[in-house]
């Protein structure tokens, strides 16, 4: 079963869906790595046909690759058959589009598409800074990927929003300029701007939308923000931005019994990719 709309074979696609079902490194309550699935399955309770942009995923070209079949346990496997996915779509001048999961393996994809691309930016949703240098001993915890893009990237290349929760230790490291993050909104977003053509990787970590309307996920942060916010900031980003590659993570489908995270996130995906340039 293929996302709904996402039917093209891969060699006349533009986009490239693939799922990375992986959450050994969850710090909280697991189920990550049920939601591509889940996304899939859900995708046809909604149309192919967006209002709000005026256009149908049957307009666009986009091949749905399937879940990788990843190790448990060892991260680092993983991330090396994540990175390998994203570097041959990549290779063919396709855009990865990456389905977790939880948020470690937004790594695999940003490793790839840095050595692509060595002047990769990221454009980072999420309630959490994601900055720690370990956890509990572990470096390669979802707690950390965004540190360990850092290490790939280096200083002014991160560009986070909606972050409302980290230690005292991670907020020191935003405001050391390592990276630029705005708090709780995304409000300044539409201020950031890079000169044309500047490469930019964007991961969203659907916990950045509040509990209220995304419950189903590992680590629910109150606070959030709304669905209609981050989606003008998503339209904002593939309009503005050269966007080489994506990702949507952190779904746990079964913590939510009513759907309705489920539901958000094959939407949003659909808005994503209608919202894409291609
Ligand atoms: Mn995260
Ligand atoms: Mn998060």
């Amino acid at each position: 079963m293929n996302f709904i709309g996402a039917d093209s074979d891969y060699q006349s696609a533009s986009a490239v869906l693939f799922g990375a079902p992986y959450d050994s490194t969850t710090s909280f309550r697991p189920g990550a790595r049920f939601g591509s699935a889940a996304m899939r399955g859900e995708s046809f309770g909604i149309e192919t046909y967006s209002p709000a942009l005026e256009r149908d995923l049957e307009e666009v070209r986009v091949h749905d690759a399937g879940d990788l079949e990843l190790p448990f346990g060892a991260p680092q496997p993983a991330l090396d058959m994540i990175e390998a996915k994203a570097d041959g779509i990549l290779a063919d001048g396709k855009i990865p589009v990456l389905l977790g999961g939880e948020h470690l393996v937004t790594l695999g994809a940003v490793r790839a598409a840095a050595r692509r691309h060595p002047d990769l930016h990221i454009i980072h949703f999420d309630a959490h800074a994601d900055l720690r240098d370990d956890y509990l001993g572990n470096p390669l915890s979802h707690a950390c990927v965004m540190r360990r893009c850092h290490d790939v990237l280096g200083d002014g290349r991160i560009w986070q929003f909606g972050i409302r929760s980290g230690t005292r230790e991670e907020f020191a490291f935003m405001r050391q300029g390592h990276v630029t993050t705005e708090p709780f909104t995304m409000m300044t977003l539409p201020q950031v701007s890079f000169p044309e053509g500047t490469p930019v990787y964007l991961t969203v970590d659907m916990d950045v939308l509040d509990p209220s309307e995304f419950p189903g996920t590992g680590t629910p942060e109150a606070g959030g923000v709304r669905y209609v916010e981050l989606l003008a900031a998503l339209r904002d980003v593939m309009a503005r931005f050269n966007v080489v590659a994506f990702d949507n993570v952190e779904l746990a489908p079964s913590l939510d019994s009513t759907g309705r995270s489920t539901a958000l996130a094959c939407k949003l995906l659909r808005e994503e990719l209608l919202s894409l340039r291609m």
